[in-house]
């Protein structure tokens, strides 16, 4: 998919081989969810389902390098669960360079949890093939191809409906969604009396990381919002970036000018003038160069919801030249890039 192709929501995400791989299944297989992964796994391998007494391990594959593999999977798992833990075996039997027998346990988290090494013997980077295999589960189970285009349309509503459709849990189908999302996006709900909050990359939310929870503040200082029910909860959304068109700067003042004039306005002291100026370059240089923004709407609309949430700079941010100063970073930006 070409940056071009890539809507005012949209990031482009990581891109590694797991991605590349589980994308070309579906392409090779034309899926589409919900994902008959069974089936899938039953193409090449000996799937078993199995009381067993391994606690913290839901699943095992057996012979990696054999011509069919055998995976062992606990019986009575919930459906939910079972759709991302065979998922999750089968990226082990894909993945060629994975290799041993694998104990697993494919909770949808970034963070490796209950090492395998407990019930195997295991190789010294097996928790990155776990969490590989895990990444993989997401990518097939929620296609590139088939979550992509709902998120172009800009439609949250059918962006969660489409996400219900693929059966995974609601953190499997969140932690997938936000790297997806351009920063500005929240999403919260609960699990068995837990509030599970995932936000897009580079997201600041208006209020401390205590008051996170708050879903009235998050409403607040958001620009739109809702509430749909995605993998059987109530899911609550907050979008609180704006996306608007981007106007180039009248006339030619540098950025560092339009800066200095915001910032004078309300600090007269020239060494600390200096130091607010030093920090907020610092800031809009990293955010510019965290690479999420793909077109200038996108640059602007980051560097905006980067200030939002930030007090100490409130008079200067209130000040016009502030967000004249924000647009001639994003033109530089853009010219630097071809974009303008
Ligand atoms: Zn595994």
């Amino acid at each position: 998919m070409t940056d071009a192709e890539l809507g005012l929501w949209c990031a482009s995400g990581p891109e590694e081989p797991a991605r590349f791989l589980a994308s070309a299944i579906v392409e090779r297989y034309n899926l589409s969810p919900p994902i008959n992964i069974e089936k899938l796994i039953q193409d090449c391998a000996e799937l078993f389902f199995e009381d067993w007494p391994y606690a913290g391990c839901d699943a095992l594959v057996h012979g990696l390098h054999q011509r069919r593999p055998q995976v062992f999977v606990r019986q009575g798992l919930h459906p939910r669960r079972q759709r991302l833990t065979l998922a999750h075996e089968y990226g082990h039997i894909k993945m060629g360079w994975h290799y041993g027998t694998v104990g697993c346990q494919a909770v949808a988290s970034e963070v490796s949890t209950g090492p395998a090494g407990t019930y195997l013997e295991i190789a010294p980077n097996l928790d990155e093939q776990e969490r590989e295999a895990t990444r993989f589960a997401g990518y097939l189970l929620i296609p590139d191809r088939f979550i992509r285009p709902l998120i172009r349309s800009t439609d949250m509503k059918a962006v969660l409906r489409g996400l219900d459709r693929t059966g995974v849990s609601a953190d499997a189908a969140f932690m997938r969604l936000r790297h997806l999302l351009q920063p500005g996006f929240v999403f919260t709900f609960t699990v068995r009396g837990e509030r599970r909050t995932y936000t897009s990359p580079g997201t600041v939310t208006p209020i401390g990381t205590s008051a996170r929870r708050d879903t009235q503040a998050l409403k607040r200082a958001s620009i739109d919002s809702g509430q749909n029910v995605v993998s059987d909860r109530i899911v609550e959304w907050f979008r609180l970036t704006e996306f608007e068109a981007f106007e180039p700067v009248p006339g030619s003042p540098s950025a560092t000018n339009l800066l200095r004039s915001a910032i004078a306005f309300h600090e007269p002291d020239a060494k600390l003038q200096q130091k607010i100026l030093l920090s907020i370059n610092g800031i809009v240089g990293g955010s510019l160069s965290a690479d999420r923004a793909r077109t200038p709407q996108q640059a602007l609309a980051i560097l905006r919801h980067k200030f939002d949430g930030r007090a100490e700079y409130r008079e200067i941010i209130e000040h016009s030249d502030f967000d004249l100063y924000l647009r001639r970073k994003v033109e530089e930006w853009a010219q630097k890039r071809g974009l303008l």
